[in-house]
Parts: C-alpha cells; structure tokens; sequence
C-alpha cells in the first residue's frame, strides 16, 4: 500500500493558490532518505552523492539536497548553470555528458567541477579546447556484453545491456585514456560506469562496484596512475508498483563496503573515495503530481479525464511505466471500478493508468499519481500547446513553498517571432 504524504484537506487548501495540475515534494522525505543514503555509506571518508540534476532541475529541491551534503551531477550547460545559481563549486559538480558541446567542457572546467569523459576522442578534445588537461579527470567505463545479475530466485537475470549502449569506453580505452591523461598532466582519476537504470536489487551497486574495484586495481597497476575515486553513477531503483519491495541502501552501502575491503584494500588503495550519482533513488517517492478528476466518460471502456496529461508526466506514455494512484479521502474506500485514467492530449497514449481498479470516481475527485518526484516534471513538454505546471514543496513545518511557478501563455508564446 502507498500513501500519500498530502491528505485531500491539505490537497484543497493548496488547490485554492495553486490549480491542479501541480507537482508537489515532501522535504521531510527527501531529507530523512538522503540522511540514510549517507549513514548507508559512512564507512568510506570520502563518500559524496552527486545528485543526478536531470532527474529534478529545480533550484529548490538542489539546495536542498546541497544541504544535506550532496554535490550535483550535471549533463549540459543550463544544468551546469543552474548549480552555480544555487551556489555549487568546484569539485561538489560532477560533469557527465556525452556528445559534449565543447563549450560545455569549458564551462564546467570554469566551474572547477569534475568532468567525467565519456570517451577516448575527449582526451584530444579536452585538451585542445582547454589548452590543458585538469589534474583530476574521470573515465566512463563500458564492460559490454550484458550485464547479468545472478542473484534472485527465478535464476538468472539479465538487467541490461551495456554492449548496445552508446556510453563509455571499452576496457583498453579505458587504460589508453588513463595513460594519455597522465602523459598530459592529469594527477587523480575516477572510473564511471552506469550498466542498469531502476534497478530493484540490493545486489546491483556492490555486483557494479566488484566490477570497478577490480578494474581500478588492474588499470592502476598497468598505468601507474592514482585512482582517487570509484563512481557508481545512479541506477537504484524505487518500487513503482505497492506490491514491489523497495531497496535497502542500509544493506547495499554495507556489501559494497565488503567488496571494498575484499578488493580495494588488499592493493593499498584503502583511499579510494565513493560517489553515486542518483537521482530516481533520491526523489522520485517524494513527488506527487497532483491532478483533478475533471470528466468521466463511458464507451467502450470507463474514462476519467483529469487535468494533467503526458506533458506533466511522459513515463506512462514513452515506458508504459505504472504509477500507482490514489484519490484523495477514498483511501479506505473499495477498488471496484475499472478505469483507464487519461489527459487531454490528443494521443491515445496519454494515459496514466489503463484498466486500473481504483474507488468511484466523482468530478473534482483530487488524485494523487505517485513516484514522480524524479524524471517527471524535468521530462515535461508542450506538446498541444499545454503549459508546464507549478512545483511546490511540502515544508517540514506543513507550510507550502513555490519553487517553480506555472507557465502561462505569455512563456509558450516568448520565443515566437510573429
Ligand atoms: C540519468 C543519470 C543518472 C541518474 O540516474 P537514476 O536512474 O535517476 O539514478 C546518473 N548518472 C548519469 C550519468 C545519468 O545519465
């Protein structure tokens, strides 16, 4: 069972200075869960989350989470900016990108922020567009071929495929890039890899970390170089579904420390810091978006129309992903209508649950669509001209901040030329 952390008289009161649809995050939430994440991974001195910023580009949330003693991982210029607007420097920025507009490295490399290559080529383009290499540089890292979980009770899983994913350098490349950057200057190196997205496993990091730990000791001893860092990027997943089990980052933070102990410490490299990168992990339970049943219709299948659409929340349209729903004060009430639940796009795809069992469902019914806290709003779009919604943030005190106001008209209409 899932709860919202708003009941329906809050959900009303904001309604009433804020319409539906809007986005709306528990601070409560988001602090207790980044708390734990850093209890989980205490035992490493160097340990830093760097907030994946695509998941959630809004500077309240990033001050926030900067609070709390997490950097930013940034993908691009305006992210990069936004971090400095919200008073991130210097290494507290990781930058992984790929494709990378040259600028970009410049831009992050003025912000003394980590730039994490994704490619062997970069080390020619860093180093031609920067007139230098930085002294602290991270390497992406693609094992290729599938990346196979073994521990689970069906058997063998297969979570994901990094030999068909554009990122990343192979193992040799990985060794090259190293050599060529220390040839030019580069003093301290990370290794990066990001092999499976949503993962439910408490296996998945320490099964990725065997992987890096062994590869940092090998490319350390063939190159010579100093691995500073270990970088487990993001990847840990949430339980979308209320029958899923959620992960427990108590469990995962103490098996990475096994085979940090079993690994890095036997070859001297006791030093090595760790980072991750995550960003669903981080936020996406403590998002709402918060919606209004504003029509029903009855055809062939059993419709409620609310007043957000895909343009507020893309998952279900692109992935088919579930996002579990609640109508606000029927909490207790019995699930025995069937619905597909859709917004206004004209797109059939734009349904953010079909055929879900949920109460009776009354015009002004106030829904909750959970989960949405990370890649939600931040994937939004103006499709069929619709607007982007507020963001608002659930205080600890149970008062209401803006941190992102609604767009109008006026935005859509701002870069048109007439
Ligand atoms: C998207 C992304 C993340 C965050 O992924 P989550 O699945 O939200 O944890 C971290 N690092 C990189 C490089 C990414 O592209």
């Amino acid at each position: 069972m899932k709860t919202p952390f708003i009941t329906l008289e809050q959900a009303l009161t904001i309604r009433q200075t804020y319409p539906t649809p809007f986005h709306i995050y528990d601070e409560r939430g988001i602090r207790d869960n980044a708390r734990a994440l850093k209890a989980a991974f205490a035992w490493n001195p160097g340990f830093k989350e760097y907030f994946a910023v695509k998941a959630t580009p809004t500077p309240g949330i990033l001050k926030l989470l900067g609070e709390e003693g997490c950097g930013v991982d940034c993908s691009s210029l305006t992210e990069l900016m936004m971090s400095e607007r919200c008073g991130f420097r210097g290494q507290d920025i990781m930058f992984s990108s790929n494709e990378t507009p040259l600028e970009e490295f410049v831009m992050a490399d003025k912000l003394g922020a980590v730039i994490n290559l994704d490619d062997l080529t970069h080390v020619d383009c860093l180093k031609e567009t920067l007139g230098r290499v930085p002294e602290t540089v991270c390497c992406r890292f693609n094992p290729g071929g599938a990346f196979v979980l073994g521990k689970s009770d069906e058997g063998f899983q297969v979570m994901d495929n990094p030999g068909q994913a554009k990122y990343g350098m192979t193992r040799p490349q990985l060794a090259q890039a190293f050599t060529k950057l220390r040839e030019l200057g580069t003093k301290h190196f990370g290794i990066h890899a990001f092999l499976a997205s949503n993962t439910l496993s408490n296996e998945y990091y320490p099964a990725l970390a065997r992987i890096l730990f062994q590869t940092a000791v090998e490319v350390a001893e063939e190159t010579g170089c100093h691995v500073a860092f270990i970088n487990l990027s993001g990847g840990v997943g949430i339980p979308y579904r209320p029958d899923q089990p959620a992960n427990d980052i108590q469990v995962i933070g103490e098996e990475v420390r096994r085979a940090y102990e079993k690994i890095l410490t036997p070859a001297g490299m006791d030093d090595v810091a760790i980072y991750t990168e995550l960003g669903r992990f981080m936020l996406a339970p403590y998002g709402h978006l918060v919606t209004t049943a504003v029509h029903e219709k009855h055809i062939y299948k059993e419709y409620i129309g609310v007043d957000a659409s895909a343009a507020n929340l893309m998952r279900p349209a692109i992935y088919g992903a579930y996002h579990h729903i609640t109508v606000l004060g029927k909490e207790n009430a019995a699930q025995n209508h069937q619905y597909d639940v859709v917004g206004s796009l004209c797109e059939n795809s734009d349904k953010f649950a079909i055929d879900r069992m949920l109460p009776k469902i009354d015009k002004g019914d106030v829904l909750v669509i959970h989960d949405t806290g990370a890649h939600g709003f931040s994937m939004g779009y103006n499709y069929n001209g619709k607007l982007r919604s507020a963001e608002l943030l659930l205080k600890e005190d149970g008062s209401v901040e803006l941190m992102r106001r609604a767009e109008t008209p006026d935005d859509y209409f701002a870069t048109l030329i007439w």
